[in-house]
């Protein structure tokens, strides 16, 4: 963009141009007007005095038989003397159209079609204002004593005066003009500075903000406007302090979770190195096993943490399909079995009635898969894990109750975070990666399901799941 588009866009220049115009051009008409006013005022005074004159001169010219060829000299004295009244010519034209006497003694005899006369000759009085010439002329009709038309008086007047007048006017109009320009002007600058101060300032507050000067808060007290718009910045801001600070929590533990595995591995490589060739086979093999392990766990972080970030993104899509929960739960407890089995732990599945429910398959499995798991791993030999199924018309109820370890009542409120753990030592031997629970809520939530938990250490662990039966798409209630 140019930087006069640009300037133009600025709400100063906008404001101003703006109360320039209202200002200036109502100014302009009003004016106008006035001035108008007092050209058509000083005309139209003119006009009727030079018409009363006229009326008088065509009632003596009818009355003393002018036409008839009577007081002739007498009555083109007192027309004479008009004339010189109103610096001007008289011109008497008669019923034919015929000027009969003319104070300048130029048209005399010539026939008169001029439309003013033909006006007066229909019976009405006109005027002409001439602005070439700047003259004023009123054409009378006369009527004779039996009341027919007899003929017209034709007055005209020099305008000068008027002009004059009208060009003092004139100049006082434009000297009102140029003051009342100069007022706008000066009031439309003030103004247009005024309104965008407030902005203006918010401006000035977030760049020293962002320039660390100044408040770590915006506090832009000019307008309740900017107040508001302060308030709503630094609730914004504080979010986004609170994002950035657990991005960076979460990239350190990343970090500090992709690493461990990998000192592990090493330790167990240096030490291998380190016994040199004299290594038994059976300790060769156990070394070698750890670092198998080490790399299974390293996966699985890696995996995890991938499911994660997949479900976290605002445009998750998902693969919404009409699921019976019956045999899906069967299926993840079946591949969770030997699992089971090898911990001795007894898995029972309760369904209440067929549930059909409509979800993304892969996430719902994960989401079950992860709870179940958890409820054998943090479990002791030879306690059991129950899941339980059941709907109403609007809601699938999924129940996973253990007989584990439980979790300690200050950790609860943490579980979904996540890399937490309960209980780091014990969780990291069981080969947690922290993350089960926190894509387990993420997927649950992607359904618009709610997921709650309830916990007695030392006694066991109860996950309840609710998950509409028929998804809700964005936007839906
Ligand atoms: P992990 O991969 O460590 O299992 P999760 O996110 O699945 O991570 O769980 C977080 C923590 O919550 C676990 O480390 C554990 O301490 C606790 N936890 C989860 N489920 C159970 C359960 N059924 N019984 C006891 N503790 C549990």
């Amino acid at each position: 963009m140019s930087n006069l588009l640009k300037a133009f866009h600025s709400l100063k220049v906008k404001t101003f141009f703006a109360y320039l115009f209202i200002g200036i051009v109502p100014g302009i008409v009003l004016t106008g007007l006035f001035y108008n006013t007092v050209r058509s005022k000083s005309i139209s005074g003119d006009v009727t005095s030079m018409s009363t004159q006229a009326s008088l001169v065509a009632d003596e010219i009818a009355l003393n038989g002018y036409f008839q060829g009577e007081n002739t000299d007498t009555i083109e004295k007192e027309l004479s003397t008009v004339g010189n009244v109103f610096s001007g010519r008289v011109m008497i034209i008669d019923k034919t159209l015929t000027v009969v006497y003319d104070t300048y003694d130029m048209y005399a005899g010539r026939v008169m079609v001029w439309s003013k006369v033909l006006e007066s000759a229909n019976g009405s009085i006109a005027s002409d204002y001439d602005t070439t010439n700047h003259t004023l002329t009123v054409t009378y009709p006369i009527y004779d004593a039996n009341n027919n038309f007899a003929g017209v008086v034709l007055i005209t007047e020099s305008a000068e005066y008027i002009e004059n007048n009208l060009n003092y006017y004139w100049s006082l109009c434009v000297l009102f003009l140029l003051v009342l320009t100069l007022i706008i002007l000066a009031f439309s600058l003030f103004v247009s500075v005024k309104t965008a101060k407030p902005l203006n300032d918010i401006k000035t507050a977030i760049d020293n903000m962002s320039k660390g000067f100044g408040d770590s808060e915006l506090r832009v007290k000019t307008t309740t406007e900017t107040e508001a718009i302060s308030e709503s910045f630094n609730s914004f801001h504080a979010q986004m302090k609170l994002l950035d600070e657990s991005r960076q929590e979460f990239v350190s533990n990343v970090s500090h979770e992709l690493k461990t595995p990998l000192t592990s591995m090493k330790v167990l490589a240096e030490s291998l190195i380190g016994m040199g060739d004299g290594v038994p086979v059976e300790m060769y093999q156990e070394f070698m096993t750890d670092i198998v392990g080490e790399v299974d766990r390293e996966t699985k972080i890696v995996n995890d943490l991938l499911s994660l970030v997949k479900m976290d993104k605002t445009d998750v899509v998902l693969d919404i399909t009409p699921l019976n929960m019956n045999e899906l739960i069967e299926l993840i407890m079946k591949r969770l079995k030997p699992i089971a089995e090898k911990q001795q732990i007894e898995m029972v599945l309760e369904s209440f009635r067929p549930v059909t429910v409509e979800v993304d398959e892969v996430k719902i499995t994960l989401a079950i898969s992860n709870l179940i798991e958890n409820g054998i791993k943090y479990n002791n030999p030879g306690g059991f894990v129950h899941v339980s199924l059941n709907a109403d018309h609007m809601y699938c109820y999924i129940r996973i109750e253990d007989s584990g370890l439980g979790i300690p009542e200050e950790s609860i409120d943490h579980i979904f975070e996540r890399f937490y753990r309960a209980d780091k030592s014990h969780s990291r031997e069981i080969g947690g990666t922290g993350l089960g629970l926190a894509i387990t809520k993420n997927a649950i939530q992607l359904h618009h399901g709610e997921i709650k938990v309830a916990s007695t250490l030392g006694e066991g662990t109860t996950f309840d799941v609710r998950l509409p039966l028929n998804y809700i798409k964005e936007g839906q209630n």
